[in-house]
């Protein structure tokens, strides 16, 4: 009698059907295993050759053993109550759980349990399909971790930018100048609580106007205008802008006004930040204590020049009539009288150049002579040091003499004064293209590099100089106030403990009268 065969040309349930089964499992890149839950402890009665690839057992090593073999000593695992509870009631379960190869590595297998049921509904056994997730576990260990610490630099950013805007707006707050920042369009974006207090504004009426305007159109300056609408596209800032307005609420006011562009970790670029001065008390007291100077300078020098006439009457009595110690102290009465007027003179020069009264009288002069009669005055004085003249030019200078004789003056007294160890200081004349160019060089004490830009302001003194050396600050300051209105410079080379070289130029002027 022929075998009944299917539709494959196997008789069902046959060797050859099985076989092709069997084939068909090995191939799979999917480790199987089979456990028959009517025996003792459902032990593996079956697994594929993708499963033993997958764990490193061969199938002798595998049957007969409860799946559990797989977790080792890992027993504790939440997977494995699932699959438990799945066993139990009949039906199928997905789970990752974590297995070991026979190496003892760790890997993730991505389980499904599936039970066969009989015609009565019996589980007879569980089929279990098995992946190694190891590296999509890992992927996501990875992706969640990068994650995790992604929310954390977030986190920790957004925090560190609220902590610096609180400190900035803490800043804004505090300051004593009135702050605005300002769009490209010059419109107001935001005000310190201080130009509110300043202006006797509110924010309302200020916020989102046009700077030009604000109260009754104060900064609509058209020079203001032109540099403030230059800072965005130049980057070149507003510098000590003074403004004197008539101010609604505030009355007659002068403004200092600085603008630069915001610059905070390349965001803002478009926004300016203007900050806006009351030096209006400041000025008025610069103005009473420069008034002060002209006045105490003016009222020295009367009783000043009726003393001296007095003491010249003295010594022009014949020397027969007066001891010898009143001729000695009538000198020396004389040389502090002398050093008093050149004090006083110096204060009113200050003075002088503070209120713009200083005038210049130029005309042509042999400036290689002149300077070289103010050494041989000093070579007379002072015995301490020798005073060496170098170069010359040829031609002759256009200017005050006396005010470029007061500057040299200044720099050889200061070379002489601050070089009490030294022995030399050196004049030197020369040419540099169509400037003259004087240095007067020590070798004394020498300028620290953060005092070199200071000591040409008005009264300023070096302080550990202070005690050592007497003198009023005001002989750089006039010096530089000189050069500046001959159009020149004046500047200091120095290293402190070795000493000072004082140089200025100034541009040689033709008088167009001078033919
Ligand atoms: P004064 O000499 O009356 O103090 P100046 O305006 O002439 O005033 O000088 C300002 C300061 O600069 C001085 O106090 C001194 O500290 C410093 N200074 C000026 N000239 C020299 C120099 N040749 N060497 C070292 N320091 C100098």
């Amino acid at each position: 009698m022929k075998e009944e065969t299917n539709k494959n040309g196997f008789s069902p349930g046959g060797e050859q059907e099985l076989e092709l089964m069997r084939k068909a499992l090995d191939a799979s890149i999917t480790g199987v295993i089979i456990t028959n839950n009517l025996l003792e402890d459902n032990p593996i009665i079956y697994c594929n050759a993708a499963f033993e690839r997958m764990t490193g057992y061969v199938r002798n090593e595998v049957i007969g053993r409860n799946c559990r073999f797989l977790q080792k000593e890992d027993r504790r695992q939440e997977a494995r109550q699932k699959i438990k509870d799945a066993i139990e009631n009949g039906e199928a379960c997905i789970v990752e759980i974590r297995n070991y190869k026979k190496n003892g590595n760790f890997f993730w297998n991505e389980l499904y349990v599936t039970p066969i049921k009989d015609a009565n509904g019996v589980v007879t056994h569980f089929i279990g399909i098995q992946n190694d997730i190891s590296p999509r576990r890992k992927a996501k260990e990875d992706l969640e971790r990068v994650q995790r610490d992604t929310d954390r630099l977030v986190m920790e950013r957004t925090r560190e930018l609220r902590e610096s805007e609180e400190y900035l707006l803490s800043i804004l707050q505090t300051v004593r100048e009135c702050l605005i920042v300002l769009d490209a369009e010059m419109k107001v974006l935001t005000v310190n609580d201080q130009f509110l207090r300043v202006f006797k504004v509110s924010r309302a009426e200020t916020e989102g106007t046009k700077l030009y305007d604000l109260g009754n159109g104060q900064w609509a300056i058209e020079k203001l205008q032109n540099l403030l609408e230059n800072v965005l596209p130049s980057n070149n800032p507003v510098l000590d802008f003074e403004v004197e307005h008539d101010f609604p609420h505030i009355g007659k006011k002068l403004m200092l006004l600085n603008a630069h562009r915001v610059e905070l970790e390349g965001q803002y670029k478009d926004h300016i930040l203007l900050a806006i001065e009351d030096i209006t008390d400041r000025r008025e007291i610069e103005r009473r204590k420069d008034d002060f100077l002209s006045i105490a300078s003016h009222e020295l020098k009367t009783p000043l020049t009726t003393v001296r006439g007095f003491i010249q009457l003295l010594q022009k009595t014949p020397n027969t009539q007066l001891p010898d110690q009143f001729s000695s102290a009538l000198e020396k009465a004389n040389t502090h009288l002398d050093r008093l007027g050149n004090l006083i003179n110096e204060l009113l020069n200050v003075s002088k150049i503070q209120s713009g009264n200083i005038e210049i009288y130029r005309d042509y002069f042999d400036i290689n002579e002149a300077i070289s009669e103010t050494i041989n005055a000093f070579r007379e004085a002072s015995k301490t040091h020798r005073i060496t003249l170098k170069g010359s030019i040829p031609e002759q200078y256009y200017g005050d003499e006396s005010q470029i004789v007061q500057v040299v003056k200044n720099l050889i007294s200061n070379a002489i004064k601050y070089s009490p160890e030294a022995k030399e200081v050196i004049v030197t004349i020369s040419m540099v293209s169509e400037f003259v160019k004087i240095s007067v060089t020590d070798f004394g004490v020498g300028i620290r590099p953060d005092e070199q830009n200071r000591i040409f302001q008005r009264f300023y003194r070096v302080s550990e100089n202070q005690k050592s050396f007497p003198g009023m600050g005001m002989g750089l300051y006039v010096c530089e106030q000189i050069i500046e209105n001959h159009g020149g410079t004046i500047w200091v080379d120095s290293e402190p403990g070795k000493g000072s070289t004082f140089s200025f130029t100034l541009p040689l002027l033709i008088n167009n009268d001078r033919k």
